[in-house]
Order: C-alpha cells, then sequence, then structure tokens
C-alpha cells in the first residue's frame, strides 16, 4: 500500500492510500492508523476486490452473521470511520459491492482482499469523535456529548 498526505491544516490531515493485488484491507488499514497516530478519520474509498467478506448485524444475537462474496467484485461505495480506542485504532466501515451481473451486495465490511487496486482518502475528524460503548446493541457508537432530543421533547410541558 501506497499513502501521501494531501493536505494538513490545523493538524486535520487528509491522506490518498493506494492498495495493490493481494493486500487484506482491514488490517492494513488499522495499521496505517496506529502508525500515523490517526486521531477520529473517516474515509471513503472505490476500487475492486477479489474476495470479500460482509456482516450483517443481527439484533438478536449482538454478532456478525458472516456473508461471504467468493468472486471479483467492484467496490461501489465503501465509506467508513476510524476512531481510536483504548489507545488502538478501530475501524468501522460499510461497503456496497457490485457482482458480474451488477447486482449489488452490501454490509459491514469484515474482511477483504484487494484486486487489482482500492483507492481510499482518509480524512481527520475536526472534532475528536467519542466513542462509548452502548449497553443496548453492544457496539461502541458515537457520543456526540449532547441529550437525546427525543427525551428533550418527552421532558417538554405538554402542549394544549
Ligand atoms: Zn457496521
Amino acid at each position: 500500500m501506497k499513502s501521501k498526505l494531501l493536505h494538513e491544516a490545523e493538524g486535520q490531515r487528509t491522506f490518498a492510500l493506494v492498495f495493490e493485488t493481494g493486500e487484506d484491507v482491514v488490517p492494513a488499514l488499522r495499521d496505517f492508523a496506529a502508525r500515523h497516530g490517526l486521531h477520529a478519520s473517516h474515509l471513503t474509498a472505490i476500487g475492486a476486490f477479489s474476495e470479500a467478506v460482509l456482516g450483517y448485524f443481527d439484533w438478536q444475537t449482538k454478532a456478525y452473521m458472516r456473508i461471504p462474496v467468493g468472486e471479483q467484485v467492484e467496490v461501489l461505495s465503501l465509506a467508513g470511520n476510524i476512531v481510536p480506542k483504548d489507545g488502538k485504532p478501530e475501524l468501522h466501515a460499510h461497503v456496497v459491492v457490485g457482482k458480474r451481473d451488477g447486482t449489488a451486495h452490501g454490509g459491514h465490511l469484515l474482511e477483504a482482499h484487494v484486486r487489482p487496486t482500492l483507492e481510499v482518502i482518509v480524512v481527520e475528524s475536526p472534532a475528536h469523535l467519542r466513542r462509548t460503548p452502548d449497553e443496548r446493541s453492544g457496539l461502541a457508537l458515537i457520543d456526540l456529548g449532547v441529550p437525546d432530543e427525543r427525551h428533550r421533547r418527552e421532558e417538554a410541558p405538554p402542549q394544549r
């Protein structure tokens, strides 16, 4: 994987990453984030995979069902974020892939191998996005540090 710093302003960096055939996307992105000490960042990408495993979050079991995609696919859209958690970068990305017949499959990005290329733009976020464990879902979710608007409405006096 090759990377280049495209832009830096007020401590926020933008990188372009270019992956080559055979590279394992998820660990490579985590390694990149660790090496460059990335703050909370978001990323987008297009390219192609030789194979991938997508995930579907099962609400009942609170675990990802694995959806193997065992063929060459286009990466139509990949979007996600990298957030430091307990000093380690955590990647959360979703991807839509296109098959030979034009059908699309999508899900949480669990595993993917590049062929022939994947171009990723990584942008550090202006404010550090805080991520805290959410007990209801079992996921680490972004904590905006503001009250839930639904609760605010419930607490407001009834309209007459
Ligand atoms: Zn997800």
